[in-house]
């Protein structure tokens, strides 16, 4: 028996699995199921190897609710004191990283983290609207091929049909690329992409719907819908506060926050799958998005491992942010006061043993 990990240790970054059922597709081949969930434990055990986290989501039940109230929720609160924050699903293709974080289109009904997350948030506002003003903007991107793209750019909100009956990108000449700006005060900014100012849950709802609808998609011999891009959802949470001495926010006393405004995002990343490259068993330009897609996983994994050791944190260490467009673009909500919640989605086939267990060692390294 393999331990992978002992002792919970005391670290920014959270990290659950998510197990989701075997599905169609593995059931008519005969796929085994491979993951244990150990009873009564964040623990997962595949063959000899046994990894604890911080949470274990099983294929049973509906656990998206569960992982929003225990790991979610406490970052959306989190925004209305001023802190950012991320979560990120991480997993091979086809492990449920879409399911999981609602990045999906599917014609209107949307389930998943980000639209408990919109519930939730409206909700904190209509019950905090006394106190202070809020204003709320979405952008969402994504990172393909080290390059950032609009997904919200009414530019592209039309659809080309290519011949396989996938919608195609529709490329805008002459648009600038997007680019990630660092403020002097440490403040990461996309010059160029949409930010669209929401004031309605179904403002925001149609925001991600349009986005991901939009989102690039290409076949591979895995997946045809096989996601080679990092997509971010981003919500920014502006507040004024109405001055009041005696109103306390979340049982925060009003003499506690110093400042009467405050701006708070919240970036919900669906990554690219972490499968190898080989695997896709394409071509040569495949392979190269392959390589760049490696990048920003390496250096977030990097990030988010120098983040999690105490000792090299306090010593002042260096964090790679710079190794990658991902990580540039988290590196004011990642790390600092920032929180972040990391989801290892694995699907329970024998057949994908071994990318479940890279999946459950690189999650590992992030505690
Ligand atoms: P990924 O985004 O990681 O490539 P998807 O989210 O697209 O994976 O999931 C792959 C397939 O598995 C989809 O058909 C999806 O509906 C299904 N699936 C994923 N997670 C679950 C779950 N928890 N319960 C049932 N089906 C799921
Ligand atoms: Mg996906």
């Amino acid at each position: 028996m393999i331990m992978e990990n002992g002792d919970d240790k005391n670290c920014c970054v959270k990290v659950a699995v998510h197990v989701r059922p075997l599905i169609g597709d593995e059931r008519l081949q005969g796929c085994k199921d491979c993951v244990t969930v150990v009873p009564g434990k964040p623990q997962v055990q595949i063959g000899t190897h046994y990894f604890t986290f911080d949470h274990v989501y099983g294929s049973t039940g509906s656990p998206s609710s569960a992982m929003f109230e225990e790991c979610v929720a406490p970052l959306v609160d989190g925004l209305f004191q001023g802190y950012n924050a991320t979560v990120l699903a991480y997993g091979q293709t086809g492990s449920g990283k879409t399911y999981t974080m609602g990045t999906g289109s599917k014609d209107g009904c949307q389930t998943g983290l980000i639209p408990e997350v919109m519930n939730a948030l409206f909700n904190k506002i209509d019950s905090l609207k006394h106190q202070a003003e809020f204003q709320l903007r979405v952008s969402f991107i994504e990172i393909l091929k080290e390059e950032v793209r609009d997904l919200l750019d009414p530019a592209s909100a039309g659809k080309v049909e290519n011949g396989n009956g996938h919608a195609g990108k529709v490329t805008v000449p002459g648009k600038p690329p997007v680019q990630i700006r660092e403020g002097s005060n440490g403040v990461i900014t996309l010059a160029g992409s949409t930010e669209v100012y929401v004031s309605s849950q179904k403002e925001m709802a149609a925001c991600l719907e349009q986005g991901s609808f939009s989102r690039a998609t290409g076949s591979t011999n895995m997946n045809n819908q096989s996601s080679r891009s990092h997509a971010i959802f981003t919500i920014t949470l502006e507040q004024m506060r109405k001055l009041d001495p005696l109103s306390t926010t979340d049982g925060v006393p009003m003499e506690d926050v110093t400042d009467d405004y405050l701006c708070a995002k919240l970036h919900l990343v669906d990554l690219a799958g972490s499968e190898r490259a080989k695997r896709t068993g394409s071509d040569g330009l495949r392979f190269k998005e392959g390589v760049h897609i490696n990048r920003g996983l390496l250096a977030l994994g990097n990030v988010i491992s120098a983040l999690g050791d105490e000792k090299k944190r306090k010593e002042g260490a260096h964090v790679p942010y710079r190794d990658s467009k991902l990580t540039r673009l988290l590196q004011d909500s990642l790390g600092g006061n920032s929180r972040t919640f990391m989801i290892a989605c694995i699907s329970p086939a024998d057949i994908n043993a071994e990318e479940t267990l890279n999946t459950l060692k690189y999650a590992n390294r992030a505690r």
